[in-house]
């Protein structure tokens, strides 16, 4: 990954650190694990860390899910004087209620737990906020991450899907219904080329995410000449080995033509996303972040995405607080949940 070098764009206006005047309990609800840890009280002009970290498996039923928790929860109270639980989680969520709205399929249990702060309050006699990932994960990186300083920013995760969450005049927007910042189920094509996993057509996370990336490499093998094709399967896909974004990625730094044009591609189609987004926010920073963040070319997605802003006044920041972004936002909209930041 290249180290941006873009212009010094300065917030529009100053926005005062925030203080985490105590520890407090972070925990990031995925899939296949659970991580939790100690976002410590803030240290003038220090990065975020966070401490004690501990993980568990996901759990598949409701008694466990909660179990595991609380588990996690007490181990860290044990060790630490906290008096706050954030909780970043997939699927929407109703912060004002701390329920789940819905959407969590790669967390069976969850549909079933509607409910999850009231049942965790009781259990650990702590208030507990619950958030959106996608969401925490932009906050953190505001509050103590990349973007630090930005008066609207937007994050976004490309990963198996495209996660979002934005950031306007200081406060974590979440729309009229808590269903804002899906960003990766805006349309950028109308042909339907491309089923999404939300049902809809040629929604930016067809294209632009893990799943999107596999679906262009295969497109382009396909219709590359037949010598060319040949090379490339015999080279990276020996034994009839499906075409996966390692496969891609392997070609692109031998810069096989192939893999360079996938590639280029692919920056093309996150561009197209970020630009549709800069147009209607204005941002003045945008932070890029999860696991295939590490292969994208910030040089090059600047100046694709700068040719579909009207704005070029922004900086386009690689995330770095990486798997605690999570964590570090949800222990940050917990203290704001409590007494909200008045910047
Ligand atoms: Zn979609």
């Amino acid at each position: 990954m290249k180290n941006p070098a873009q212009p010094n764009v300065k917030p529009a206006h100053h926005v005062p650190a925030p203080v985490l005047s105590q520890p407090v309990i972070g925990i990031d609800m995925g899939g296949t694990k659970i991580n939790a840890g100690i976002v410590p009280a803030e240290v003038a002009g220090g990065a975020a860390t966070v401490q004690s970290i501990t993980s568990t498996a996901t759990p598949r039923t409701v008694g466990e899910f909660i179990q595991n928790l609380v588990e996690m929860i007490e181990h860290l109270k044990a060790e630490h004087t906290v008096s706050l639980v954030g909780i970043s989680t997939a699927g929407v969520v109703n912060t004002d209620l701390g329920t789940i709205l819905g959407s969590t399929g790669n967390m069976p249990a969850l549909s079933k737990l509607p409910n999850l702060k009231a049942e965790l309050e009781e259990r650990v006699n702590l208030p507990v906020h619950i958030e959106n990932d996608a969401n925490a994960a932009a906050y953190g990186e505001w509050r103590a991450g990349a973007a630090k300083g930005a008066s609207n920013m937007f994050a976004i995760t490309l990963g198996t899907g495209v996660g979002m969450g934005i950031v306007l005049n200081k406060t974590l927007y979440r729309g009229s219904h808590y269903f804002a910042a899906e960003g990766g189920h805006i349309a950028i094509a109308y042909t339907q080329e491309r089923k999404c996993t939300c049902g809809r057509w040629d929604c930016w996370e067809a294209f632009a995410s893990g799943t999107g990336l596999k679906k262009t490499a295969e497109l382009n093998i396909e219709a590359a000449s037949e010598p060319i094709q040949q090379e490339f399967l015999k080279k990276y896909c020996p034994d009839n080995d499906p075409v996966t974004t390692y496969t891609v990625i392997e070609a692109w730094k031998d810069r096989h033509p192939l893999g360079v044009k996938i590639m280029d591609d692919w920056h093309n189609h996150i561009a197209v996303g970020l630009g549709s987004i800069i147009n209607v926010l204005d941002p003045d920073m945008i932070v890029v972040g999860g696991g295939l963040c590490q292969f994208v070319d910030f040089d090059l997605l600047f100046e694709r995405t700068k040719k579909r802003s009207l704005s070029s006044n922004f900086k386009l920041l690689p995330a770095m607080l990486g798997n605690y972004a999570g964590i570090v936002g949800a222990a940050y909209l917990a203290v704001e949940a409590m007494s909200p930041y008045e910047g």
